[in-house]
């Protein structure tokens, strides 16, 4: 059955990623999502009309209602053929999953078709400069006026907030609320005055997260997810779908970023040296062991009983992913220390080494993760 489903993906990529988007392969992803953007979105609606996009969605939303098996196998056929990193994540991972379980019919007919069809791009707005992992001092102001939401405030590290169409964003409705109370959870469209988005440059010289500032930001009474004031439980809803089918698909990509570590040890020379191979023996068994931990999170998730594993999988394939940057720059000896050409063109394993530093910050960092699993699942005291 997934067989058949492989192939399937298999020959619909193989035939597609040719022409235009041939050049597309590889390009984007974590630290590399100013690559061709245009071919991207492009080539995002292709899939979405070929109904590539949201495979696990519904079929009442234009979902394939695929199993997790199924989804697995997509993103490792997707990887392995080094399609172009999706630039709709974000909608269909996201806020489509949470427009499904939080919306109203409405909501669902004007937000989930545009996801789908990669024709609307969403960014998360839930990060403050005072609210980070502790996301419940979102201080952004939001007040109904004219049949309007209106607001004000400040939301930073927004993730790709510079190509998006809409924001979902965490704002407090209740003046005088506190922590959890009087958030509400409310969807915002980015082409407007009160909007202004400035990009923030990285390590990697390029800039793909934004602070995003509205002043009188406009949204229409109706775009809230949930009841005014119950913002939160919908919020960690979202982030409870930030997980899942596409981790081994990742995988895939880690192995191949593995194997051009190990060719440039050769090339430099460095591999000679037993304690950098030993490094590198100790990283090619940790991804295996990466593996069979996907595999069990995958498990315990199709029983639709995720547990401690997610914050477990998330701690060790972003401790390991930035292990493997400071391997490739061990492999790529002292040139590795020199920018290519001016003004600051980084190689793969450069870039590799800068934005993996990021990979145990977003999504929750390691320093929360290790407090989830030393709470909820050793039963530690709490920090
Ligand atoms: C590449 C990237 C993309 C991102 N994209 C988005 C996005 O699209 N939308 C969005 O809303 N946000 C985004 N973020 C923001 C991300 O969610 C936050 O950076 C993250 O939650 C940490 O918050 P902070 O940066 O405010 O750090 P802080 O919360 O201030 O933490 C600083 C340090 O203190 C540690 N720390 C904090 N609290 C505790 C505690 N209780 N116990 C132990 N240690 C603690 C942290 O681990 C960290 O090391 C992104 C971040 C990155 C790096």
């Amino acid at each position: 059955m997934t067989a058949a489903f492989r192939e399937e993906i298999r020959s619909w990529l193989e035939k597609h990623l040719s022409g235009e988007f041939a050049h597309a392969r590889g390009l984007g992803g974590p630290g590399r999502e100013h690559e061709g953007h245009e071919v991207r979105l492009a080539w995002e609606r292709l899939l979405g009309a070929a109904g590539w996009t949201c495979l696990g969605w519904p079929g009442e939303h234009g979902g394939r209602e695929a199993s997790l098996a199924e989804q697995v196998v997509f993103h490792e056929e997707y990887a392995r053929a080094q399609a172009p990193a999706r630039v709709g994540h974000i909608g269909e991972g996201l806020i489509g999953p949470t427009v499904i379980d939080y919306g109203t019919e409405e909501q669902k007919r004007r937000f989930l078709p545009p996801i789908r069809l990669g024709e609307e791009l969403w960014c998360q707005g839930y990060s403050e400069p005072e609210a980070g992992s502790d996301l419940a001092n979102v201080q952004t102001r939001a007040r109904l006026e004219g049949g309007e939401w209106v607001i004000t405030g400040q939301k930073v590290w927004t993730s790709l907030a510079h190509v998006a169409d809409w924001c979902f964003a965490l704002c407090r409705t209740e003046p005088g609320s506190a922590r959890h109370r009087g958030l509400s959870y409310l969807l915002i469209p980015m082409d407007q005055p009160g909007v202004e988005v400035r990009p923030i440059v990285q390590l990697t010289g390029t800039s793909e997260f934004n602070e995003v500032f509205f002043d009188g930001a406009r949204t229409a009474a109706a775009n809230i997810l949930g009841a005014p004031g119950d913002g939160w439980r919908v919020a960690m809803a979202t982030l409870g779908y930030e997980r899942g089918a596409s981790t081994l698909g990742q995988q895939i990509g880690f192995q191949r970023e593995f194997d051009r570590v190990v060719e440039t040890a050769r090339r430099t020379g460095a591999a000679e040296d037993p304690v950098l191979r030993d490094r590198l023996v100790r990283s090619w068994l940790e991804l295996r062991i990466m593996r069979l931990n996907a595999l069990r999170t995958m498990t315990s998730l199709a029983a639709g009983e995720p547990g401690p594993e997610v914050s477990i999988a998330k701690l060790y394939w972003s401790e390991w992913h930035r292990r493997l940057g400071e391997l490739a720059q061990a492999a790529q000896g002292r040139a590795g220390l020199v920018a290519d050409g001016p003004p600051y063109e980084l190689n793969d394993l450069q870039r590799l080494y800068l934005f993996s530093r990021a990979d145990t910050i977003y999504a929750g960092s390691s320093e929360i993760q290790r407090n989830i699993i030393a709470e909820r699942t050793l039963g530690l005291p709490k920090a």
